[in-house]
């Protein structure tokens, strides 16, 4: 028989557990419904890429039809295509940036109220009734409208292939096929395809506009959105915590998340540096990287165990494993597994592209099938799923 107080030791250490376990559920809940609000707008930057490369593919066509035929007309009719394309760029840029304000207003509200209802719930005891003036000052749609308008410019400079800006691209393009052409080098259809693979591989990129940084539409909008959706949650649990007299935070953890992250994940820092570390001692800025879906929860009861044991935390990555040969092993393994989605969305490109100008698509069908069973068999060997949604093109 067990003594009373080892009886209510034991009650305590269930209930402790019910707990942690429930506040595990609900990060991987709160992650499971961010990637579902980004998927709409992800969804929609896809659409604009594939219809911006569908132009440009067939204005290449076009112009190098005509530029053969009058070879003396060639600038004359460059310039011409040039204006086409930064009109196109301009309108179809328009509508994006419309659409991606309107869904991620929505997004931010939801956002917004969930993190509201976690904190209530976990603060029920302490917090009297409506949370609205400890986060009046929070707006995170009017910041988030702000920085797509930012962001999101019209101009066919905002945009790129490869290395090049798109009408730099564009001109090197033309100009190179039209001479390969009347050299009788290539034929129209070859110069196309030669186009169309590059525009396939690169996709559309974004340039953005203070650091120069060049990422694929979709890429871009997804991190963008994530970026602002930690911030605002942050926000307002930093403060709620500020205003309850709270100083613990308490990391979330991801399998297979970067090294130097990886030494932080899971962790408390205190605001105080008291009772933890501070901030910046756990992690010298780095939740700040980007692209980092680290988030951190404010410690409403100190007592608390931590939501990831030390043990799972150690164990919480992919276990290595060999694919074709090679050693792959967490993060790895994942950067791998996004190459090879980047693949297949390149190849779908292609395919649609070729098909588009009545060009042959068999030998892209072909590597995409084959670029599809190397990426199952590889997801099943690191004990993932198929992401049917990181292959979609739109
Ligand atoms: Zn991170």
């Amino acid at each position: 028989m067990l003594s009373e107080e080892e009886q209510r030791e034991q009650e305590r250490e269930k209930r402790q557990e019910e707990r942690k376990q429930e506040r595990l559920q609900k990060q991987i809940e709160r992650r499971r419904k961010l990637e579902e609000r980004e998927r709409k707008s992800v969804k929609r930057a896809s659409v604009f890429e594939l219809g911006m490369m569908i132009f440009v593919s067939n204005k290449i066509r076009e112009v190098l039809e005509k530029s053969t035929e009058e070879n003396a007309k060639f600038n004359e009719i460059l310039a011409k295509s040039l204006v086409d394309l930064r009109k196109f760029t301009k309108k179809e840029s328009k509508s994006l940036k419309k659409d991606v304000i309107k869904e991620s207003k929505n997004n931010f509200e939801e956002n917004k109220n969930g993190t509201l209802e976690l904190i209530q719930e976990a603060t029920k005891k302490k917090m009297n009734g409506s949370l609205a003036k400890h986060i009046a000052y929070v707006n995170p749609q009017k910041e988030t409208a702000k920085r797509w308008k930012k962001y999101i410019k019209s101009n066919a400079n905002t945009y790129a292939i490869g290395k090049d800006k798109l009408p730099v691209f564009f001109t090197k393009v033309v100009q190179e096929e039209v001479k390969n052409v009347v050299g009788g080098k290539s034929t129209i259809d070859d110069s196309c395809r030669k186009a169309i693979s590059k525009l396939a591989y690169s996709g559309v990129k974004i340039v953005e506009y203070d650091t120069g940084v060049k990422r694929n539409v979709d890429v871009w909008v997804r991190q963008q959105m994530q970026y602002a959706e930690k911030e605002s949650s942050q926000e307002i649990n930093n403060k709620c915590a500020k205003d309850l007299g709270v100083t613990v935070f308490e990391f979330d953890a991801h399998a297979n998340a970067r090294p130097s992250h990886k030494k932080w994940q899971g962790k408390r820092y205190d605001t105080q540096g008291k009772l933890y570390p501070s901030l910046y001692e756990l992690t010298h800025g780095e939740e700040k990287d980007y692209g980092c879906r680290h988030f951190a929860q404010p410690v409403w009861d100190i007592d608390m165990p931590y939501a990831y044991a030390k043990e799972q935390l150690k164990n919480i990555d992919t276990k290595p494993f060999t694919f074709q040969g090679k050693k792959y092993e967490g993060y790895e393994a994942r950067q791998y597994q996004r190459e090879l989605e980047r693949n297949i969305r390149a190849l779908k490109r292609e395919v649609i592209l070729l098909d588009n100008q009545g060009l042959s698509s068999t030998e892209a069908k072909i590597k995409l099938k084959h670029a599809n069973a190397v990426y199952k068999a590889f997801s099943s060997e690191m004990g993932d799923r198929v992401h049917n949604d990181r292959l979609r093109i739109g």
